[in-house]
């Protein structure tokens, strides 16, 4: 029997997965537009390289949006399967004390990326770089731009994973939305997730308190609250509570209103903080006696009449339950991630196109949500060997028909 032919098409986390995955009874390749692969994959590497989480099975799956259409890849394909796989080919890994999953000590971004592309070569995975996928022609055969040129390349199946909205440099944009859209696919808008949040800070603030961190603080929205660091820019703010706060308030600030509440002191209630103040605090003691940031004590200042700030009682329900109002998110090209892409409804279970059988999404082009902490890469890993495991099925079935 012929070798079926697998085109898997991006070059990015979720198809390394599924390159891996597949059977040797494919023939499988990849077709990448730019240069090189895994080029988010090595930026993701830049700042800390979550490659998953400890967490696993229900809890795992928790972390996700939509949970119901993510949980079947998750638990088939979790974070210890994640691990196995890269101790596998030579990538040990470790748990940080945050619970995020990152490689042994020294092991930089583009050896583990090395690592997984050489188990594809000795596996025969095949890499053709600068093919850009430009749509699908009558009789359903992929159509590539290589070198200015239209090249038509007939496959079996097709596994798209051409990545979200965010960090255009990666090779990952919108414009597959298009053409997607153009043959007859249901496709949603991408938004920005995982971002900073843009506020509208005093000029002199913005000024004197950029690149100044928040810690130790929570904020609190749509009931509920992320405790943790937040960093001041220019624009806002970012940062390891801004990210899940920022799907929070794309979700709800419609209905809930733009003001987010911070707690600039959550290790103690009010009382704790009268108490530290003591009975005749003067103004002037609160910076001193509470330990409060230069920029904390500007802002909250700032938001309370004269009257208000020198009640000791006002400040520290100020201090407490600080509104912070939110203009907007930062813009999709600088997201973490997005959301956004084509939706489960336009999927089966195991990830194929209702509308054009044999074509399977996977990654961030499908409208999932996570938040960072290696719960994105995780999502790539677990649909890219969903697919492989379906097309591996299906094969075999096959196989067993002809015998
Ligand atoms: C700054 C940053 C830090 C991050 N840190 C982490 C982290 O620590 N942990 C974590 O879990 N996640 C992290 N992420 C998120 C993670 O990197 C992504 O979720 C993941 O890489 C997405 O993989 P993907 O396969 O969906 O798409 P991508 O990795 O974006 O791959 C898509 C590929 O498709 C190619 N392509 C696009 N269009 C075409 C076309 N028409 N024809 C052919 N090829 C095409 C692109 O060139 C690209 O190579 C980070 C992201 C960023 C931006």
């Amino acid at each position: 029997m012929k070798r079926p032919k697998i085109a898997l098409i991006g070059g990015g986390a979720a198809i390394l997965s599924a390159a891996y995955h597949l059977s040797s009874d494919f023939e499988v390749t990849i077709y990448e537009k730019g240069k090189r692969l895994g080029r988010k994959f090595l930026v993701a590497g830049k700042g800390g390289f979550n490659l998953s989480n400890e967490l696993d099975g229900a809890d795992l799956v928790e972390k996700y949006a939509p949970k119901d259409q993510m949980q079947p890849f998750l638990l088939a394909f979790g974070s210890d399967d994640t691990r196995e796989w890269l101790k596998k080919i030579g990538i040990p890994t470790f748990v940080g004390s945050s619970g995020r999953i990152f490689p042994e000590k020294g092991l930089k971004p583009a050896a583990v990326l090395k690592a997984i592309l050489d188990a594809l070569e000795k596996k025969g995975v095949i890499i053709k770089t600068n093919h850009e996928f430009i749509g699908w022609s009558a009789d359903e055969s992929l159509l590539f731009t290589v070198d200015n040129e239209q090249v038509k390349i007939k496959a079996d199946t097709a596994v798209f994973s051409l990545g979200g909205g965010s960090w255009s440099k990666t090779g990952a944009n919108d414009k597959w939305l298009k053409i997607f859209s153009d043959a007859g696919v249901e496709t949603v808008p991408f938004q920005p997730s995982n971002c900073g949040l843009n506020v509208n800070w005093e000029e002199s603030f913005r000024t004197s308190h950029q690149g100044s961190p928040l810690k130790n603080i929570s904020i609190s929205f749509a009931g509920k609250t992320f405790k943790g660091e937040a960093l001041i820019t220019t624009y806002g703010l970012e940062g390891n509570i801004i990210y899940p706060l920022s799907a929070m308030w794309r979700a709800h600030h419609l209905e809930k209103g733009n003001t987010v509440y911070i707690d600039f002191k959550p290790n103690n209630t009010h009382e704790e903080l009268l108490a530290k103040l003591g009975p005749e605090a003067a103004p002037k003691k609160y910076k001193s006696r509470l330990n409060l940031s230069k920029p904390v004590l500007e802002l909250v200042k700032w938001s309370l009449s004269k009257e208000d700030y020198i009640n000791s009682h006002r400040f520290i329900a100020q201090i407490k339950h600080f509104p912070l109002s939110i203009e907007s998110m930062r813009n999709v090209e600088e997201a973490i991630s997005t959301t956004g892409g084509i939706p489960f409804r336009a999927l089966s279970p195991t990830l194929e196109l209702h509308s054009k059988p044999a074509n399977y999404i996977i990654g961030e082009m499908v409208n999932w949500d996570a938040p960072t902490g290696g719960f994105l890469l995780q999502g790539c890993f677990s649909m890219g060997y969903i697919v492989a495991k379906e097309l591996n099925k299906k094969h075999e079935g096959l196989l067993r028909a002809d015998i």
